[in-house]
């Protein structure tokens, strides 16, 4: 199987969105049987179908193809060359009708399955996170994309409902080229957290996916030391961390791209959780490594 390139710009279609656009997330909640990851009280917006970044490690795709590729074929193609954004006179009433006030002092994670600032998502997400911060709605915002820059002064007008977030997987250029191939380099993620912390935001940072030691990146202490190290000095409030999960053709990608194999367990969990740990102390950060196969 050869992984082909994305097409930044492409649109696959639309999709009728409904009310109400919070909905809950198993990622973050822990009544119903979830995952619960410190990135909201529960709820979610998600309002794509699709993420043209295509991170060859992201699992998004294997969840598209579980649960929608009889309502929209379009997501049976490779990940990264569909992307499906809502129907705009749907998205309008979805808007409308959603109950905003349901949510207020909620903390809402944007977004869990796309990058929400998208070029082609950017007018979506605005015209969302200003009702709903309008009502009292709190949201941690979590991208790779700089193109949340334009949004800072809006979320600096709220800056008391917003947790300002970005992903960052290396800070090795060679390896970022490989797995983050359509995303600025680390240090731009990093100016932008140092924007948002100068627009008066709280700032966090999840380092994911962690990849092993590998030949293009011999030293996962190194990266994880420079990376915690730059943290602490722009003042992060909150890192977080995770190995990289396997699902679906996540691996078999990136093994590929890397031309070697990686071993994920327990055991490389367990090491990877108390290096993890042991930086944060060092460099004073507050943060936690969420354990998947520990
Ligand atoms: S930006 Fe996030 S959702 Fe989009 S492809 Fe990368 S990991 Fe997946």
């Amino acid at each position: 199987m050869q992984f082909r390139l994305s097409l930044s710009n492409a649109v696959s279609g639309e999709f009728k969105v409904r009310a109400p656009l919070i909905k809950p997330s198993r990622l973050t909640d822990v009544s119903r049987g979830g995952v619960g990851k410190e990135l909201s009280t529960g709820w979610v917006v998600n309002f794509a179908i699709g993420c043209t970044h295509a991170c060859p490690f992201c699992y998004v795709d294997n969840i598209h193809k579980r649960f929608f590729t009889g309502k929209y074929p379009e997501t049976k193609g490779e990940w990264g060359t569909y992307l499906l954004i809502p129907e705009p006179v749907s998205f309008k009433k979805a808007l409308e009708e959603t109950p905003w006030h349901k949510w207020r002092d909620e903390l809402v994670l944007m977004s869990s399955t796309h990058d929400p600032f998208l070029p082609q998502l950017l007018p979506y997400a605005k015209a969302i996170l200003e009702t709903g911060l309008k009502h009292g709605v709190h949201f941690l915002i979590q991208t790779r994309s700089l193109n949340a820059l334009q949004l800072l002064p809006i979320l600096a007008e709220y800056k008391n409902q917003v947790i300002f977030q970005v992903s960052i997987a290396t800070v090795n250029e060679t390896l970022r080229r490989v797995i983050e191939p359509h995303v600025s380099p680390a240090e731009a993620r990093l100016m932008m957290l140092k924007k948002a912390k100068e627009h008066g935001l709280r700032i966090g940072v999840i380092i994911a996916p962690i990849i092993p030691p590998n030949k293009l990146r011999p030293s996962l202490e190194q990266d994880l030391d420079t990376l915690m190290r730059k943290l602490a000095s722009i003042g992060v409030n909150q890192v977080f961390g995770e190995m990289l999960h396997v699902r679906g053709f996540n691996i078999k990608r990136l093994e590929q791209l890397l031309g070697e194999r990686i071993i994920i367990n327990g055991e490389v969990d367990r090491w990877v959780g108390s290096l993890f740990e042991e930086l944060l102390k060092k460099h004073r950060l507050n943060g936690k490594y969420w354990y998947e196969y520990y």
